[in-house]
């Protein structure tokens, strides 16, 4: 698809890392499947992943993790 923050670059499939702060917690996702543009980089993550992503984000933070590095697929 088209992206749509510099409206010249496609997007094409690739792995990206998030980072997630909440509070005083740090969590990051490494090996996120993701839509990247080829121009800005801009990624585009799935709802479904994102989703994921929170979920898994707050049972870490509620665990206690000040910082937290996972590959994304191991967090799913
Ligand atoms: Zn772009």
């Amino acid at each position: 698809m088209k992206c749509v923050i510099c409206k010249h670059g496609e997007t094409k499939e690739g792995k990206v890392t998030v980072t997630l702060e909440k509070g005083a917690s740090t969590i990051v996702f490494k090996d996120v499947p993701a839509m990247v543009c080829d121009n800005c980089g801009e990624k585009y993550i799935d709802e479904k992943v994102t989703k994921k992503l929170l979920e898994k984000a707050r049972e870490l933070v509620k665990n206690g993790a000040e910082v937290d590095i996972r590959k994304f697929q191991s967090a799913a």
